[in-house]
């Protein structure tokens, strides 16, 4: 009995230095998490809720991998002078041309010449009928996925997770970047500043 309740005492100062040893090594590591900073310039006037959430669900993706996303509109990066990394253009397909000549990615595309992603709103408005989801939660999936390519070589694609070719609608579970991806965006993040 004495033997056993002295290696428990034992096994639970170990325990709790340990744990300890995992908070300091974690906050560590976030104040260290590259930040990007997104501008989304909405176009098509999705509702303030609407885009928190969908924001919010491209963060997890993008927290998942370690990286934290700063969101600013438009009045923000004037009237804070904040530079953005990357800016994503909420509008819809039938108002944007380039987007009617392309049938590869009907949701939205990127050109990361410019640093620049456009999401196709109606098209993702339209999936309603077939997606148990709802609307916000897709447009969040849609907004990582494109900051994806902003962040990848070509063609940037996978089988599996955020980068799929074809969005994920049926499911809530929060995919994100494959381990090879992450690597590759986290060196393109670091090598923005
Ligand atoms: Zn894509």
């Amino acid at each position: 009995m004495v033997i056993r309740r002295t290696a428990g005492a034992a096994g639970a100062a170990i325990l709790l230095a340990f744990s300890a040893g995992i908070q300091a090594a974690s906050s560590t590591a976030t104040a260290d998490l590259p930040v990007i900073v997104v501008r989304v310039d909405n176009l098509v006037g999705v509702l303030p809720g609407d885009l928190q959430f969908a924001e919010q669900r491209a963060s997890e993706v993008f927290a998942q991998i370690g990286v934290q996303i700063r969101w600013i509109d438009v009045e923000e990066s004037f009237s804070q002078h904040v530079l953005p990394s990357f800016t994503v253009v909420l509008e819809n397909a039938e108002v944007t041309r380039e987007a009617r000549s392309r049938s590869v990615e009907p949701l939205g595309f990127a050109r990361p010449s410019v640093r620049r992603a456009y999401v196709l709103c109606d098209r993702i408005a339209a999936l309603k009928v077939t997606t148990p989801r709802t609307i916000p939660s897709l447009l969040g999936d849609v907004i990582a996925h494109e900051l994806g390519h902003l962040l990848l070589p070509l063609p940037g694609h996978s089988a599996d997770g955020i980068m799929r070719p074809g969005l994920e609608t049926k499911s809530w579970y929060v995919n994100t970047f494959t381990k090879p991806q992450a690597r590759e965006v986290l060196s393109r993040i670091r090598a923005l500043d």
